[in-house]
């Protein structure tokens, strides 16, 4: 198991679950019930995250993610920090490790 996703957004995350689940990959989302706890938790501790179940297919679903249609043109692309988290377009910093894009 691996995380791949992870978005303050619950349909990005199930967008991003079913993009995965439409070129074969297994995914399942994780954290789903603790997003209505938002705004009581730390933010990073309570986000929405797609988790691949095998590991091997971490590297391909994150560059899918990173690269693909996840949200409508107009809201931006995906990006991926160095670090290897997938932030959403309208984030310019890693919310992980806080690098600039
Ligand atoms: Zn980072």
């Amino acid at each position: 198991m691996k995380r791949v996703y992870a978005s303050l957004s619950l349909p990005d995350v199930h967008h991003a679950k079913n993009l995965l689940a439409s070129v074969g990959i297994r995914a399942m989302v994780k954290n789903e019930m603790l997003a209505s706890a938002i705004g009581q938790l730390p933010f990073a501790d309570c986000q929405p995250e797609v988790w691949v179940e095998d590991d091997a297919d971490a590297e391909r679903a994150a560059r899918l993610l990173a690269e693909g249609p996840l949200r409508p043109a107009d809201k931006g692309k995906a990006w991926q920090c160095g670090c290897g988290e997938i932030q959403e377009a309208q984030f310019t910093q890693c919310w992980r490790c806080g690098t600039d894009r």
